[in-house]
């Protein structure tokens, strides 16, 4: 089946995509290499650790940001531990 990707628009197959984490989003192969890579600098940057829920939350967030589900916020911490 041809979907559209969420982020650059492109039509792909969803038979290319064998991650069943992609199935959140319709994204092509490209951009959700392009995510993997970028959520693992997310989370080495914010030292964000996937056992605590608060941690896994934020990382959902620069998900969505990433394929354009959500706008950024100015409320938006760095940080999840740390209070601005
Ligand atoms: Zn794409």
């Amino acid at each position: 089946m041809t979907k559209t990707c969420l982020k650059c628009g492109k039509n792909f197959d969803e038979k290319e995509i064998d991650d069943p984490a992609a199935d959140k989003f319709p994204s092509c192969i490209e951009c959700w290499n392009e995510w993997k890579k970028y959520a693992i600098m997310v989370m080495n940057e914010m030292r964000l650790d996937m056992s605590m829920p608060e941690h896994r939350k934020a990382l959902r967030k620069y998900e969505r940001m990433f394929f354009g589900l959500e706008k950024p916020e100015g409320e938006f911490q760095k940080n999840p531990d740390q209070k601005t």
